[in-house]
C-alpha cells in the first residue's frame, strides 16, 4: 500500500507524474528510445525544455512580463551565492528566518556587505520579524518565504525600492501571490516540483548585468538565459519530471485551485493541533506554514504510543528536522486531503486512548 507522505524534501509527487516518469525511462513517448538515452540537442527534448520554461512563467502570471524561467543545479544552495554574485555590488538586505536564511547569509557575505535586518533567531524562528526598517538603495532584499523547518511562512511581503529575490524551495506553486512582486525566485526542484536534480530559477532581466565583477560562465544567469537554459547538459530526468508535475498543477486548474486545497489541509490539522491538548503547535499562529506544520506533545511520555499509531496508519516522514524535534507535517502540493484526515484521525485517536 502506498504510504502518507509527509516527507518535508525530497517529498510526495503526485502518482500520475511518477508513473509517466518511469515509463519515460524505459522509452519516450513511443519514441524507441529513453529520455535519458537522447541527446538533450534532439528535437523532443529541446521541446521538454521549451514547455517547462514556458509554463512556470504561464502558472505564475508572468508571461510576457520580462521574466526569464531556467533550470539549474546545483540546488538553492548554489543560489544562496550566485544571487549575490550576480546582483550585490555594494549592500544587500537579508531577513533572517531560520537556517536556510542563515546560510544564504553567509554566502552572501563573500561578495558584499550584508545587512540582516531583522531576524526571529531569539525566539528560535518561531515568528516572521516585521516591522523592521528597510534602508533605501539596497542591491536587493532577500526573503525566505516559508520556513521549511520551523514552519512558518510569510503571509505579507515587505514594502521595498529595491529588487525582492526570494528562496520559495518550499512553497513555491504552492499559493496565489501576486509573483510579479519579486525580481528574482529561485527553488530547489525537491520540494514542489519534482526531484532533486533541478533547481529553477524565475528572474526578471532588468535586473542582471549591473555589478562589476567578472562572473564564471557556469554561475552568470545571463549565460543562462542567452541560451535557453542549455549552456551545458541539463538534468534531464529531474526537467522532464519538473514539467509533468507542472502539467499535473495546470490541469487541477493551476495555483489558484492548488491555493484551496492546501488550505484546506492546513486548517484541518492546525484545527486538531489547537483543539487536542495532547498537541501543541510550535510556529507562531499568525505565521503558520501552510507547507510545513511543526507541532510537539504535550506529554513526552505518549511518544511511543504516538509513535506506533501513525506508522501502523501508513503515515511516513512525521519526525521534526533533527535541529527542531518535535513533530513535522510537510502538506506539499501532491499531498492529498485525505492523508491529512488520516494524520488527524490518529492524533484524535490518541486523545481518547490517553
Ligand atoms: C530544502 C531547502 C533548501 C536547500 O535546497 P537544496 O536544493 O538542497 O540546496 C533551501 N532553502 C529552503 C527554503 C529549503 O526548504
Amino acid at each position: 500500500m502506498k504510504k502518507h507522505n509527509f516527507s518535508a524534501g525530497p517529498c510526495i509527487l503526485p502518482e500520475v507524474v511518477l508513473k509517466k516518469a518511469a515509463a519515460s525511462v524505459v522509452e519516450l513517448d513511443g519514441s524507441g528510445l529513453s529520455l535519458i538515452e537522447i541527446s538533450h540537442r534532439s528535437a523532443a527534448f529541446v521541446e521538454i525544455m521549451e514547455k517547462a520554461r514556458n509554463l512556470v512563467l504561464e502558472l505564475m502570471g508572468l508571461s510576457g512580463k520580462g521574466y526569464e524561467a531556467l533550470f539549474l543545479q546545483g540546488g538553492a544552495s548554489l543560489e544562496f551565492l550566485m544571487v549575490a554574485m550576480n546582483l550585490l555590488e555594494k549592500r544587500a538586505g537579508y531577513v533572517n528566518t531560520g537556517t536556510w536564511s542563515d546560510k544564504a547569509i553567509k554566502e552572501a557575505r563573500l561578495f558584499g556587505e550584508v545587512l540582516e535586518l531583522a531576524s526571529s533567531k531569539e525566539t528560535g524562528f518561531k515568528n516572521i520579524p516585521k516591522g523592521y526598517n528597510i534602508p533605501k538603495g539596497l542591491d536587493y532584499l532577500h526573503l525566505t518565504t516559508n520556513n521549511t523547518i520551523f514552519g512558518t511562512q510569510f503571509q505579507a511581503f515587505p514594502e521595498t525600492d529595491a529588487p525582492l529575490v526570494a528562496d520559495m524551495s518550499s512553497d513555491i506553486f504552492s499559493r496565489k501571490l501576486d509573483y510579479s512582486r519579486f525580481d528574482l525566485i529561485y527553488a530547489g526542484a525537491q520540494k514542489n516540483m519534482g526531484p532533486a536534480g533541478t533547481t529553477l530559477v524565475v528572474v526578471k532581466s532588468d535586473i542582471l548585468g549591473k555589478v562589476s565583477r567578472k562572473i564564471p560562465s557556469m554561475l552568470d544567469y545571463q549565460v543562462h538565459i542567452s541560451k535557453e537554459s542549455m549552456f551545458n547538459t541539463p538534468p534531464v530526468f529531474a526537467v522532464y519530471t519538473s514539467l509533468l508535475t507542472l502539467e499535473w498543477l495546470r490541469d487541477l486548474g493551476g495555483i489558484a485551485a492548488i491555493d484551496e486545497i492546501n488550505a484546506k489541509k492546513a486548517k484541518l490539522l492546525y484545527s486538531e493541533i489547537d483543539l487536542n491538548p495532547l498537541f501543541e503547535g510550535y510556529a507562531a499562529k499568525e505565521d503558520r506554514s501552510a507547507m510545513n506544520a511543526t507541532f510537539n506533545l504535550t506529554e513526552p511520555k505518549l511518544k511511543e504510543t504516538f509513535e506506533k499509531m501513525w506508522k501502523e496508519a501508513g503515515i511516513n516522514g512525521l519526525n521534526g528536522h533533527r535541529s527542531v524535534g518535535g513533530y513535522r507535517a510537510s502538506m506539499y502540493n501532491a499531498l492529498p486531503l485525505e492523508s491529512v484526515g488520516v494524520l488527524v484521525d490518529v492524533m484524535s485517536d490518541l486523545e481518547r486512548k490517553a
